[in-house]
């Protein structure tokens, strides 16, 4: 485990150099949480903690957070973006085409970038993602009891 893990979500904050608000803790706390929530989810799991937040407040706790690398974005196109705690370990995610469930799937490898692109065109690559599109277990199985 890191030291950041023993770090207090204030704690942890002021040490990537931001002003610790209620917000930003209890929307850190919410994230690490949850397992790959949505801006709605996140929002009620604030409230929850806080009592009432706007939906801008949010947002913009959200977007400090993600470029502090506190938390990580996904962005699977058509779908809405999904928030988790897990950073730092460029993982994948799977989704279902159906009902939108997210999962991680580990990198293969085990260090980022874990894929090589076959031309990096002179970037210098820090991470490749990935997401891997399906039906998940509930959408499969529903699917195959409607055409047995
Ligand atoms: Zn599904
Ligand atoms: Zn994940």
């Amino acid at each position: 485990m890191t030291e950041s893990q023993q770090l207090t979500p204030a704690e942890e904050l002021r040490v990537a150099g931001m002003r610790v608000t209620a917000a930003r803790v209890a929307l850190l706390e919410t994230v690490r949480d949850g397992d790959h929530l949505d801006v709605d989810a996140i929002a009620s799991g604030v409230r929850q903690r806080i009592g009432h937040v706007s939906l801008q407040a949010v947002y913009e706790a959200l977007r400090a957070l993600t470029a502090a690398g506190l938390i990580r974005s996904i962005e699977p196109p058509g779908s809405p973006a999904r928030f988790e705690g897990r950073v730092g370990d460029n993982h994948h995610h799977v989704v279902c085409r159906s009902c939108g469930a997210v999962a991680d799937v580990d990198c293969a490898v085990g260090e980022a970038p874990c894929l090589t692109a076959s031309d990096d065109h002179g970037f210098a690559i820090g991470e490749a993602e990935v997401i891997y599109w399906g039906l998940c277990p509930d959408c499969s199985s529903a699917r195959s009891s409607e055409h047995p």
